[in-house]
C-alpha cells in the first residue's frame, strides 16, 4: 500500500479546511487508517463506528485483539453519543483536563461504536486530545476516531512522524507530519466507571493533579505488585522495548560505570541512558542523554526517541539510570519498567 505523507503546520489557523486535513478526513471516512500527531504521541486513527476500519488498526500494528482502543473526540456532544451514566467526578475531571492527556474509562452506550474498539468490554475509554491537528482532523472527519499509538505493537510509541514511517509505511493509508509531539508519553488512563476513580495507566496528567480535583484516587494495584492482572488489558503486554535488553539500575554513577566495564571486558557493546547532567561522565559504547534530571517533563518528552536511538546504535545491552517515582516520574518509571521487562539491578 502506498502511504501518503502530508506536512502540516500545527500553528496555522482554520486547519479543518486545509486540503491535507480534508484529504486525510475523506480517507478516514472511507474506513482507511491515518496516523496523526497528538500532544502525547502519534496516534493511528480509524472510524470508531466501523468494524472494518478498526480491524485495520489491529492488523497494521499487530496488536492483540483483546487490547481495547481509546476513542478520540473533538467536542463534548460526541461523548454522550458513546458513553452513559457519566458521574459528577468524571464531569469535573473532563472540565479540568480536556482537551488534554487524560483518558476516562466510562460505561459504554449500546450500539454506539464498534465492539472491536472495546474488545467486548462494557466500558469505553475516551479522550479529547489537546493538539490542533488532531482536533481539526476529528472535526473534519466528523467521526469519533479510535486511535492507539502509531507504532508496531511492542515497540516504543512514536513521538516523530519518522518513527511512524519506520514502523508502518506501506501498511497504512497516510501519515500527517505535524512535527514533534508534546508530552512524549501516553495519556493517563483513569477508570471512572466505579465510585472511586482508579488510575489504570500513569501518564501525562499526574496522580497529584487528579487528586486536587477529585480527592481520593486509587492506583491499579497490578501496576505496583507483580503477579496480578492489570485492569487495563494493554498493561499486561511488554511494551516500548528496544532491541537490546534494558536494565534499570538503582545506584550511583560509579556503580553503573562498574557494570559497563564488566560487560565491555567480555566484548559486549554497552549503552547508558542518562540525562544531560551526566552525559559526559560515562565511558561506554553509546551514552544518550534523555532530557534533564531537573526537569522530568523533558525526560518524558525524549524517552521513546532515545529508546529508538539505541536501536540504531547497535548496542548489545543498555543500562538506564532510574528516576524519582513521583509526578510525571511515575509514568516515566512505568514505561521504563515495561521496556525493561521489569529487569532491575540494585546497588
Ligand atoms: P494505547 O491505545 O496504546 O494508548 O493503549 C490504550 C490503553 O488503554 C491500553 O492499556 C488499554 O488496555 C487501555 N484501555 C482502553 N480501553 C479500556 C477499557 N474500556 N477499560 C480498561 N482499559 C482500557
Ligand atoms: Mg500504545
Amino acid at each position: 500500500m502506498d502511504t501518503k505523507q502530508w506536512i502540516v503546520d500545527k500553528y496555522e489557523v482554520g486547519l479543518e479546511a486545509y486540503p491535507q486535513i480534508k484529504e486525510a478526513a475523506r480517507i478516514l471516512q472511507a474506513n482507511q487508517v491515518v496516523a496523526f500527531p497528538t500532544e502525547t504521541v502519534y496516534g493511528l486513527g480509524a472510524n470508531a463506528t466501523s468494524n472494518e476500519a478498526v480491524n485495520k488498526i489491529f492488523e497494521a500494528k499487530g496488536r492483540p485483539s483483546d487490547n481495547p482502543l481509546i476513542v478520540h473526540i473533538s467536542r463534548l456532544e460526541q461523548l454522550d453519543m458513546i458513553a452513559q451514566d457519566i458521574s459528577d467526578i468524571a464531569r469535573q475531571l473532563i472540565s479540568k483536563f480536556w482537551p488534554g492527556p487524560l483518558t476516562l474509562v466510562l460505561k459504554k452506550k449500546d450500539n454506539s461504536i464498534s465492539e472491536k474498539v472495546t474488545a467486548g468490554l462494557n466500558t469505553v475509554a475516551v479522550r479529547m486530545p489537546d493538539h490542533p491537528i488532531a482536533l481539526a482532523l476529528i472535526t473534519a472527519a466528523n467521526l469519533p476516531l479510535a486511535a492507539p499509538s502509531a507504532n508496531l505493537s511492542g515497540k516504543p510509541s512514536p513521538t516523530l512522524a519518522k518513527h511512524v514511517a519506520d514502523d508502518l509505511a506501506g501498511k497504512i493509508a497516510g501519515i500527517i507530519d505535524g512535527g514533534a509531539t508534546g508530552v512524549g508519553l501516553e495519556s493517563t488512563v483513569i477508570d471512572c466507571s466505579g465510585e472511586i476513580p482508579v488510575i489504570l495507566r500513569p501518564g501525562g496528567v499526574t496522580k497529584e493533579q487528579l487528586e486536587e480535583i477529585c480527592g481520593k484516587v486509587e492506583i491499579d494495584q497490578a501496576l505496583v505488585t507483580e503477579g496480578q492482572a492489570p485492569r487495563a488489558p494493554g498493561m499486561k503486554y511488554t511494551h516500548y522495548a528496544p532491541k537490546a535488553p534494558l536494565y534499570i539500575v538503582n545506584g550511583s554513577k560509579i556503580f553503573i560505570q562498574s557494570l559497563v566495564n564488566e560487560k565491555q571486558e567480555q566484548g559486549i557493546k554497552v549503552g547508558v541512558l542518562t540525562t544531560t547532567e551526566r552525559e559526559q561522565e560515562y565511558a561506554a559504547d553509546e551514552v544518550i542523554a534523555c532530557g534533564s534530571r531537573n526537569d522530568l517533563e523533558s525526560v518524558a518528552n525524549r524517552l521513546y526517541e532515545v529508546l529508538r536511538l539505541f536501536d540504531e546504535s547497535k548496542v548489545d545491552i543498555i543500562f538506564s539510570e532510574s528516576f524519582p517515582n513521583e509526578g510525571i516520574g511515575e509514568a516515566i518509571m512505568n514505561r521504563l519498567h515495561k521496556a525493561a521487562g521489569h529487569q532491575l539491578i540494585n546497588e
